[in-house]
């Protein structure tokens, strides 16, 4: 193995420099660790931005890959196979959903979503119905359409022209209403905003948009890209607001590594993209489709939906107590099951800290500038969650002391 150095040398020669990567190369991984080439342990709380749902290397995971691996890998879809089936099937019971299209990424889910709302309208004859709704620092991905509703200004500067959308401040729901007039195809939003700071819906707000969309006869889209797959605590970051949306965009946990996304549907809204209209060569891949089916299944069985949930309020109540203890520096934590954000004082950048964190062997992220984001695997430990804080009040300690 070269060691961190080199392999970053080539790394900065040959990579297009649209990343600013980490100063160490990550060559294998464990449960909720991973370990670089040099064989330093790093604690990894952020499971490759709430992707890796079953964490590093799970058995169950690795071999269904290589068991469907050894059996079929892809066919396009011009045929039907047999673990995309049964996925479809899988999704749909445990998201009330009715069918599903699959593609590779949450960028693509979005994409499936404007086109379906766009296209359910032109279909029935409305096509002046055309605009979203979405809101200020959402995000919903990097491909034009999905840009277009994603609501960060430094995302958007420099590719427009981009798609009709609006963008309102989240839980402003006077400011949704005034939007929806009759050129409005669908409000999309998400339950709760990931890359835009950790920011849960208020309770009410989804079933709110859901009333506003049904009196202007528009649809109701979700973005549970980050949300879903269990990490709040439930299948799904809808569920239990009582709302049923129109369609939902699905991916990163889903895969638990393996790029996989999807587009579920209710039945309303099934004949929108009719063959020919949509397609991804890749999407359903039998390959992607067992890895998804294997996550699921270790989700279920190892009780980690459920996990989600107390060790979220665990986590919730140490980052509760961190907020106490030094005010100097953090203002709030917030969040939902396993994915928290600490929200530091106005002037202190998360990005600078992230490479202490790293130094002291712990892996998190950024959500915008302020809030240090916990998206751990789902199989992370009570332990490893105190490890993570521990090293999390110590950077801030010194922050605090350093303030004095
Ligand atoms: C990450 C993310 C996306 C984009 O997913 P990619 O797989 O990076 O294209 C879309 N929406 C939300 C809420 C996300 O967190």
């Amino acid at each position: 193995m070269p060691s961190n150095s080199e392999a970053t040398a080539l790394a900065k020669r040959r990579l297009y420099e649209n990343y600013k990567p980490a100063p160490f190369v990550l060559a294998r991984g464990l449960g909720s660790q991973v370990f670089d080439v040099e064989g330093r342990r790093y604690l990894d709380l952020m499971a490759g931005v709430a992707v890796n749902a079953v964490g590093h290397a799970h058995p169950r995971l690795a071999k269904a890959i290589a068991d469907q691996a050894h059996t079929l890998l892809h066919v396009s879809n011009y045929f039907y196979n047999e673990p995309n089936v049964r996925l479809a099937d899988t999704l749909c019971r445990l998201s009330g959903m009715d069918r599903a299209f699959f593609c590779n990424s949450g960028t693509e889910a979005i994409e499936a979503l404007v086109k379906l709302a766009r296209h359910h309208f032109y279909g029935l004859g409305e096509p002046q119905r055309t605009r979203l709704v979405a809101f200020d620092h959402a995000f919903h991905g990097r491909t034009l359409g999905a840009l277009s509703v994603t609501g960060t200004p430094k995302y958007r500067e420099g590719f427009g022209p981009l798609g009709p959308v609006t963008h309102v401040p989240f839980a402003d729901i006077e400011a949704v209403q005034r939007e929806m007039t009759p050129d409005v195809a669908a409000i999309l939003v998400e339950p709760v905003q990931g890359e835009g700071g950790v920011v849960p819906a208020p309770i009410g707000f989804l079933a709110a948009l859901r009333d506003l969309a049904d009196q202007a006869g528009a649809l109701f889209l979700i973005d549970e890209v980050q949300t879903g797959v269990g990490r709040l605590g439930r299948w799904f970051g809808f569920q239990g607001s009582g709302v049923e949306p129109d369609a939902i965009a699905v991916a990163k946990g889903l895969g638990g590594g393996f790029p996989i996304g999807a587009m579920l549907v209710k039945e309303r809204v099934a004949g929108a993209l009719p063959p020919g209209t949509h397609g991804s060569t890749f999407g359903g891949n039998a390959l992607a489709s067992a890895a998804a089916l294997a996550v699921i299944d270790i989700l279920e069985s190892e009780g980690l939906v459920e996990g989600a949930r107390s060790k979220g309020q665990y986590l919730a109540a140490r980052l509760a107590t961190l907020v106490a203890e030094l005010p100097d520096v953090c203002v709030a934590a917030r969040g939902e099951g396993l994915l928290q954000g600490l929200v530091l004082r106005e002037g202190i950048l998360v990005r600078d800290l992230l490479p202490l964190l790293q130094e002291r062997g712990v892996l998190l992220t950024a959500a915008g500038d302020r809030v240090l984001r916990f998206s751990p695997p789902l199989v992370v430990t009570l332990a490893e969650l105190d490890e993570g804080v521990e090293a999390v009040r110590g950077v801030l300690g010194s922050l605090a002391r350093n303030r004095v």
